[in-house]
């Protein structure tokens, strides 16, 4: 009989009796070294312990950064700004459902525009509580906003709803909608901004840089919003192909003979 691999599937594609298949340990219990203590089988591996008095000598896990946002994930998994808002909408009304204890009072059939605005509104909350958190950590304490901040200027300031909007002059427009007059701060680089500059974008039917960045302002106040407005667009696939100029040919020298 040919010596016995410890690799337990070798024992039965190269064949075995059925009286030593039946003897045969190895296949049925796995290795001895199976069940004894792990510890004693890795000596040098420490247990990490929360005694502060004896630092670990084993590193801390940096790839599972403790600052890593898990709404960030999950935005990555959308590339429409309306499917955003509307998934995040079906969600909470299902939590609201599971919650109800009669039947009555569960929501059904298609989305409100209350319930999408309610939508919009907690997710610009949990992206500004992510990319602005000093700024709202200062409002709530009562603080002046640091210095350091590139939202100073823009005369901020939180809402009743813990939303940051952008002062202006226009406070005592009579006529102008509130989200006009005090649009929503979003963050320049963060993945929903390329999607509201493209939803809106596609809505204006493929329309430039001024007029997609006017009607951005209506709900939404992106820092440096021309220029990133600008880059957006240059990157839309449709506009490079319907802009795109036909490239003329080089002629060849004449023949001597003309
Ligand atoms: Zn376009």
């Amino acid at each position: 009989m040919y010596k016995m691999s410890y690799a337990s599937t070798d024992w039965t594609t190269r064949g075995l009796f059925p009286e030593q298949l039946k003897n045969a340990s190895y296949w049925w219990n796995g290795p001895d070294w199976i069940k004894q203590d792990f510890h004693s089988l890795v000596p040098s591996l420490k247990v990490l312990t929360t005694n502060l008095d004896e630092p670990d000598s084993v590193q801390e896990p940096t790839s599972l950064n403790a600052d890593r946002n898990p709404l960030n994930d999950v935005l990555l998994k959308f590339s429409s700004y309306t499917k955003i808002i509307r998934v995040f909408a079906w969600v909470k009304r299902f939590i609201q459902n599971c919650k109800a204890t009669c039947l009555t009072s569960k929501s059904v059939g298609l989305l409100q525009a209350e319930e999408v605005e309610a939508s919009l509104k907690n997710l610009v909350k949990l992206i500004q509580q992510t990319e602005f958190y000093q700024e709202i950590k200062c409002f709530k304490m009562n603080k002046l906003i640091p210095k350091s901040s590139k939202l100073l200027p823009l005369n901020i300031f939180l809402d009743k709803d813990g939303i940051l909007r952008v002062g202006g002059r226009l406070s005592k427009h009579p006529t102008l909608p509130y989200d006009q007059k005090f649009p929503i701060v979003i963050p320049k680089r963060h993945h929903i901004t390329p999607l509201i500059i493209r939803h809106f974008h596609q809505l204006s039917l493929h329309a430039g840089p001024e007029l997609v960045l006017s009607l951005i302002r209506q709900k939404f106040w992106i820092p440096d919003g021309r220029s990133t407005v600008r880059r957006e667009i240059k990157r839309c696939i449709v506009c490079c192909r319907l802009n795109s100029k036909p490239s003329n040919p080089k002629m060849g020298d004449l023949p001597s003979s003309r």
